[in-house]
C-alpha cells in the first residue's frame, strides 16, 4: 500500500509554509481567538506573510475578530482562496461557509476531521511564513485530526492560552501534557486576563499642611514603598479579579519545564478591538494589553 494520497497532498500545500503554529486552550473563553487574532496582526505588521486558520468548527469566531464576518470563500484553479484582510494577511474559517451565523454546528468526529483535512489540502495559501492554526478548546478530535495531518510537514510548535486562576492551570496541565505526547515542543504558555488593577499612575499621595498649601509627594511616596514595603505597592494595585494566590501560570511552568511567555492584562481596549475586528497594535489609545502582546510575540 503506498502512501496517503491526503497526506501527499497536504504535505505539498504546506511544503511552502515556513512555520506552523498552534493556539490551544485548556478551557474556552479565556481569549485564545483574541490571541491568535492579534498574533496574526501582529506578524503581518512585521512584514510576514501570515494564514490564519480557524479550526474551531463549533464556535468559529475569527471571522468577527479580523473584521471579516459575511465574506465568502472563493474557488480558484489553485484552490479554495483565503479571505483577506491585507494582502499579507490571509484567514480560512468554517464561519465563512455557515449561510447563518447564529446555527449552531452538530458535526461528530469525522465529519470534523474532514473538513480539517480539506482546509489543510485545498487551501491555497500560496508562500507563508506563518500559518497560525486557532484550535478549539481541550483536546477533542480537532486537535488529534490536525496532529495527525501536519505530522508529516512538522508543526513548530504551540501556545498555550490561559486565564490565572486554577481551574483554568488544571486544563492547562493537560493542554501540556497533550503535546509532550504528541511530540509538538510547547513554544509556552499566555497568562490573560491577568489581574484587574487599578493604575498606579492614577494614585496620587499629597502632602497637605495646616494652611492648606499642597505637595505632591507621589514620587517619594512610590520609592519608600518600593524599597521598604513592596507588598503595599500591590495593595495599592488593587485586588485581582482571578484568584492567582498559589502563582498563577509562571509556577505552573516552572512545575511542568514550559516557558512562560508572560501576562496579558485584562484590558477593555483588547476587548473593543476584537469585538470591532481590528489590531490592537494600531491604536494609539489603546490600552496595556498590546505592549504586554507585543513583548510576548518579540519572544517567539
Ligand atoms: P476563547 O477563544 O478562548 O474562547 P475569546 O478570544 O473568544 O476566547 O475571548 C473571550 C472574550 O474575552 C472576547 O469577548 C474577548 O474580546 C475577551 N477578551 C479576551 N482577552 C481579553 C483581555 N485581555 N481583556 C479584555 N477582554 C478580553
Amino acid at each position: 500500500k503506498g502512501p496517503d494520497p491526503d497526506l501527499v497532498a497536504i504535505a505539498e500545500r504546506m511544503a511552502t509554509v515556513r512555520h506552523k503554529i498552534l493556539v490551544l486552550s485548556g478551557k474556552g473563553g479565556v481569549g485564545k481567538s483574541t490571541f491568535s487574532a492579534q498574533l496574526s496582526f501582529a506578524l503581518a505588521g512585521m512584514d510576514h506573510q501570515v494564514g490564519l486558520l480557524d479550526i474551531d468548527i463549533c464556535g468559529p469566531s475569527i471571522p468577527k475578530m479580523l473584521g471579516l464576518e459575511g465574506q465568502d470563500i472563493h474557488q480558484s484553479n489553485l484552490g479554495w482562496s483565503p479571505v483577506y484582510v491585507e494582502s499579507n494577511l490571509g484567514v480560512m474559517s468554517i464561519g465563512f461557509m455557515l449561510p447563518n451565523p447564529d446555527e449552531a454546528v452538530i458535526w461528530r468526529g469525522p465529519r470534523k476531521n474532514g473538513i480539517i483535512k480539506q482546509f489543510l489540502k485545498d487551501v491555497y495559501w500560496g508562500e507563508l511564513d506563518y500559518l497560525v492554526v486557532d484550535a478549539p478548546p481541550g483536546t477533542s478530535d480537532e486537535h488529534i485530526s490536525i496532529v495527525q495531518f501536519l505530522q508529516a510537514t512538522g508543526i513548530d510548535g504551540a501556545i498555550i492560552v490561559t486565564t490565572p486562576q486554577e481551574v483554568s492551570l488544571i486544563d492547562v496541565r493537560k493542554e501540556v501534557s497533550f503535546c509532550k505526547k504528541v511530540g509538538i515542543p510547547v513554544l509556552g504558555v499566555v497568562e490573560n486576563m491577568s489581574g484587574l488593577r487599578q493604575p498606579l499612575a492614577d494614585i496620587k499621595f499629597m502632602k497637605v499642611t495646616e494652611t492648606g498649601e499642597e505637595t505632591d509627594m507621589t514620587e517619594w511616596a512610590m520609592k519608600y514603598m518600593r524599597e521598604n514595603a513592596p507588598e503595599m505597592l500591590n495593595l495599592i494595585a488593587g485586588t485581582e479579579v482571578f484568584d492567582s494566590s498559589k502563582g498563577g501560570a509562571a509556577k505552573m511552568c516552572m512545575d511542568m519545564g514550559v516557558p512562560f511567555l508572560g501576562k496579558v492584562p485584562m484590558d477593555p481596549q483588547l476587548c473593543k478591538a476584537a469585538e470591532e475586528g481590528r489590531s490592537c497594535f494600531t491604536d494609539q489609545k489603546c490600552g496595556a494589553s498590546a505592549p504586554a502582546l507585543k513583548r510576548i510575540i518579540e519572544k517567539l
